[in-house]
């Protein structure tokens, strides 16, 4: 139940003055469908609109000044503008308007009379001028021209100022609540109280005020981190009380260790016996393997998936894509079948007899191990005792759908693999209610693939490089960016970029993007996967993960433009197997000092997390890793980059706090929990409470 204090910030915006239905989608784009939305919509910059005379002006900056009006003169063609001459006593100042304003014009500026103006300031030639002034009012209103004005985010029809105007207003209608924060950590932090930094936050003086380092600001973040880390706690503590199915350490295991061509790494020894500890706990296990592509998760699931088998459990293993469910498939069935375990392949392919036969035996306990796609977790697929659930690129999958896997097996544990490399320092707002295991060591013997940055002028040269290496027999992707807004623009780049690479290369070129349908797209793949295509380009949708071992150049578009983790990610796509590859960074110059170093951290190291953790450093605030995608909370007043430091804070104050009081009774808990209905955080976490 919300409590009754939270209901005017949790009412519709439409109740805010001056959103009527035309504003209101409006303001629902730029905030969110509530009052509490735009209450927590900062300001992204400051104007200062100095006061000051026509003769002392600066080129280029917004200024308040008191002018006379002198005289308008018309537009004599459509393309001229309407000028309006003005003096204040020191120097003639031209306001203009690029669309004739007639009637509203001579109205609001009456030659004689004097007026307050304020805009940017220009000097062109002899002249001063004012284009489109921000406010023109007479001078006993001048008062309303605020001298450090607060931009708000705005959108097409919503003006930033208009956007102030009801951030203000939600303000206003913000109560004093009871403090949820720790006294001595307030104390300590040098906070101010709730009501108070939302004061601060939306009345900016300086530049400083704006910064997230600022205490209002950190505080606010604060907060918000630990509505969250609450959240993922209480989530975690829910799960840990549901009985798991005991599967003990067996030989087969074992076994198909000694079979493998290689030794496991010692993060894939850790991580294993901590799988290991957790299945055989009695308690369900909610566990992330967190490993840099080419890691080496697969395995490492596959021997727990050994382990169940020997217990008389089943197994099931599930990818986002038909071409990594076959991938995974081709990886265990071997071994396991080996030890005498039936694997099963499930995908959207099988119909008819043959699924009826794979369902059949999923149902009966013959086959022990099912690797599939979303065809895992379609209603009719029953399995006889399911022990353990694994689920490869966790992120790509919805709640719902890791729910409905799950609930084929009550007692079932989970395991999620991602390959995407989140520095330790956020790992706790991604995976907050997972345990996890990092495999922070890759397979011994990996050549690094040789990574340059390469102008864009000189692409020809890459082009007859790849010619080449196409003729050798090598495998390329060449990855087009996202560049525009619109995903039309992007593809017909795309388009074009297949066609000319076509006719340059006399070779077929493959192309897969976005907006392909899965079946078109993992055809394509498969093409790819199988040699029959050598060239392969590519939106940014190409799967992680996907194993092309003669796949040896990856050649990256407009470099410059993506997250470095994403480069890291594509270029994890190639060096796999036993042959030198080459990751080729094309840009476009003049590259920005940022963009620069980005690159060379790319060039000088393969480590994902070392790479995510320097992009966080380089970029700061925004969405710095793409995380979005990946599941990452959307944070409105927390910035995951500035206010990192805070977030293994608020998870430890989580944590005491629940220990301490876990129905939240106390007078702190009642406290806290008017903090998690105000941030209403329904975090998409692995599982649900159940
Ligand atoms: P990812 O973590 O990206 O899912 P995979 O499990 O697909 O990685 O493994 C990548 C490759 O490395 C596979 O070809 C696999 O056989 C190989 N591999 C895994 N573990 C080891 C190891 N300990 N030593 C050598 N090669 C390994
Ligand atoms: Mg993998």
């Amino acid at each position: 139940m919300r409590p009754e204090i939270l209901f005017p910030l949790f009412a519709p915006i439409s109740t805010l003055k001056g959103v009527g239905p035309k504003v209101e989608p409006l303001v629902e784009r730029v905030a969110g469908p509530l009052v509490r939305d735009v209450l927590f919509l900062g300001p992204q910059s400051l104007i200062h609109r100095t006061p000051t005379t026509a003769d002392r002006v600066v080129d280029g900056q917004v200024q308040t000044l008191i002018v006379e009006v002198v005289q308008h003169t018309r537009p004599m063609r459509r393309e001229q503008p309407w000028k309006v001459k003005t003096f204040d006593g020191t120097a003639f100042l031209t306001l203009i308007w690029f669309k004739g304003h007639g009637d509203h014009l001579t109205r609001a500026l009456p030659v004689g009379e004097k007026r307050v103006v304020s805009g940017k300031v220009e000097r062109r030639g002899s002249e001063i001028q004012m284009a489109h002034p921000d406010y023109i009012l007479p001078v006993e209103r001048a008062a309303e021209i605020p001298e450090e004005e607060a931009v708000y985010p705005a959108t097409a029809g919503l003006a930033a100022r208009n956007v102030r105007k009801l951030a203000l207003e939600a303000l206003s209608r913000a109560p004093e609540l009871v403090e949820w924060q720790d006294p001595a950590w307030r104390k300590r932090e040098g906070f101010v109280g709730w009501r108070e930094a939302l004061e601060l936050y939306h009345n900016p003086r300086t530049e400083a005020d704006l910064s997230p380092a600022s205490p209002h600001r950190r505080r606010l973040a604060f907060d918000e981190l630990l509505a969250h880390q609450l959240a993922l706690a209480q989530r975690k503590a829910a799960r840990r009380s549901h009985p798991g199915a005991i599967v003990p350490a067996g030989e087969m295991a074992g076994r198909i260790e000694a079979a493998l061509p290689w030794k496991l790494t010692g993060a894939q020894i850790r991580a294993l016996s901590e799988v290991r500890g957790d299945m055989q706990s009695g308690e369900r296990m909610s566990r992330l393997l967190h490993g840099d592509v080419g890691a080496g998760k697969t395995i490492v699931a596959m021997l727990a998936m050994a382990d169940a088998a020997d217990a008389r459990m089943q197994s099931a293993l599930m990818a986002p894509t038909e071409i990594l469910a076959r991938q995974h498939f081709e990886t265990v069935a071997a071994p396991l079948e080996a030890q005498g375990v039936r694997v099963i392949l499930l995908t959207g392919r099988d119909k008819g007899g043959v699924r009826a036969e794979k369902l059949m035996a999923l149902m009966d306990g013959t086959a022990q191990v099912a690797v599939g796609t979303h065809a895992l977790f379609q209603d009719d697929v029953k399995f006889r005792d399911l022990g353990l659930t694994v689920i490869d690129e966790q992120h790509r999958f919805g709640v719902n759908e890791r729910k409905r896997l799950q609930a084929k097996g009550e007692s079932a544990h989970l395991l999620a693999m991602s390959a995407t490399p989140i520095p330790r320092t956020l790992e706790l707002t991604v995976f907050g209610d997972l345990d996890v295991s990092r495999l922070d060591e890759k397979p011994p013997g990996r050549t690094p693939v040789a990574t340059r940055a390469v102008p864009s002028p000189r692409m020809g040269e890459i082009v007859e490089r790849l010619k080449q290496a196409v003729k050798d027999g090598a495998q390329a992707f060449w990855i087009c960016p996202m560049v525009t807004e619109s995903e039309t623009v992007d593809l017909a780049a795309a388009e074009k970029r297949a066609e000319t690479l076509r006719k340059v290369m006399g070779a077929p070129v493959g192309l897969v993007h976005g907006q392909m349908p899965a079946a078109e797209k993992d055809a394509v793949m498969a093409e790819f996967a199988e040699g029959r295509l050598p060239l392969l380009v590519a939106t940014t949708v190409v799967e992680v993960g996907v194993n092309v071992p003669n796949a040896t150049i990856m050649v990256i578009e407009q470099a410059e433009r993506f997250g470095l983790a994403q480069l890291h990610q594509l270029r994890g796509r190639v060096g796999r197997g036993r042959r030198e590859s080459a990751c080729v960074l094309l840009y476009d110059p003049p590259l920005s000092d940022t963009a620069q170093q980005r690159l060379d951290i790319l060039r000088k190291t393969d480590d994902g997390f070392l790479i995510a953790e320097k992009d966080l450093e380089l970029r700061g605030g925004g969405d710095p890793l793409g995380l979005k995608q990946s599941g990452f909370p959307a944070y409105r007043l927390a910035d995951p980059a500035a206010h990192r430091e805070l977030i293994a804070a608020a998870a430890d104050d989580a944590r005491l706090i629940l220990a301490r009081d876990p129905d939240l009774s106390s007078p702190r808990g009642q406290a806290v929990r008017v903090l998690q209905e105000l941030f209403d955080w329904k975090p998409a976490g692995l599982t649900d409470a159940g």
